[in-house]
């Protein structure tokens, strides 16, 4: 899995999964742009990078929800690294709440962030990979968004149509040699689930095969992967990192 001199976006890398996946892709040697809401705290985890891994990284504040954010994101990061060879769409919020009490700004904010965002940033994207004829686009997605949750109508709707998303660009763009896919992470140990009641938790936990919530590294391990030359002939797939909850 050397990744070494790929350039690599990861919107959302200030903390959580994110973060974790932007050191793993760090320590295999990519170049990093560490994409989030805040200057300073995408600058500190840039510097964060370059000092632990030695290799090159920047921090750009972004609003993903946002088209022309998304575009400038592209632009300075071509305008510092000259190209783009990985994209990791992470960033992603949640508003949860029962469909009868859901207010319409719960609904927009969630399918803006998690959902509008990868239209934002991968039409940006696609460019540069077009120019290199290769690319690798992951997109984060939910087991949510493949089983569904209560409270969460929302977060469920942009996370499945995050999959027809990926599905489609895959076939958009597998002849120009950019690759397409989908995680889908169970319950993992982050600030978005340590947010939850720790009675919901138990709950969750109950029906996990595994018997424990995930590690953000165990997501960014199957993201250095499909980052890399390994991954080559997989493309369009919606992977679940879920210790199981499915079965
Ligand atoms: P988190 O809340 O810890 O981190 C989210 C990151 O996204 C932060 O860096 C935040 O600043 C950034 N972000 C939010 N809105 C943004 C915007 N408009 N523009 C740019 N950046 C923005 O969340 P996490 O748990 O690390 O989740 C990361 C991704 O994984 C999300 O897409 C989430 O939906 C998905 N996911 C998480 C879990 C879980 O259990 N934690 C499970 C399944 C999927």
């Amino acid at each position: 899995m050397d990744l070494k001199n790929k350039i690599a976006i990861v919107t959302g890398a200030s903390r959580g999964i994110g973060l974790v996946i932007a050191q793993t892709l760090a320590k295999r040697g990519a170049n990093v742009v560490c994409a989030s809401t805040k200057q300073e705290t995408c600058d500190a985890v840039a510097k964060q990078l370059r000092d632990t891994y030695g290799i090159d990284a920047i921090g750009i504040q972004v609003d993903v929800s946002d088209f022309e954010s998304a575009q400038h994101l592209v632009k300075k990061t071509v305008e510092h690294f000259g190209t783009v060879h990985i994209c990791v769409n992470n960033a992603g919020i949640t508003r949860d709440n029962l469909l009868l009490r859901m207010k319409p700004d719960e609904w927009h904010s969630v399918i803006d962030t998690n959902l509008s965002s990868i239209f934002n940033v991968t039409k940006a994207v696609v460019r540069p990979m077009l120019k290199n004829r290769g690319g690798r686009i992951i997109n984060i997605s939910s087991v949510v968004g493949i089983i569904g949750n209560a409270g969460q109508a929302n977060y469920a709707a942009a996370k499945a149509g995050m999959l027809g998303f990926t599905k489609s660009i895959a076939k958009e763009f597998g002849g120009k040699g950019i690759t397409c896919n989908a995680v889908a992470p169970g319950f993992i140990d982050t600030d978005m689930v340590e947010s939850l009641p720790e009675e919901y938790i138990e709950n969750i936990i109950k029906d996990v095969p595994l018997k424990r919530l995930g590690k953000s590294e165990e997501i960014a391990n199957l993201i250095a992967f499909l980052a890399s030359d390994l991954s080559s002939y997989i493309t369009g797939e919606v992977i679940a990192v879920d210790g199981g909850i499915q079965l």
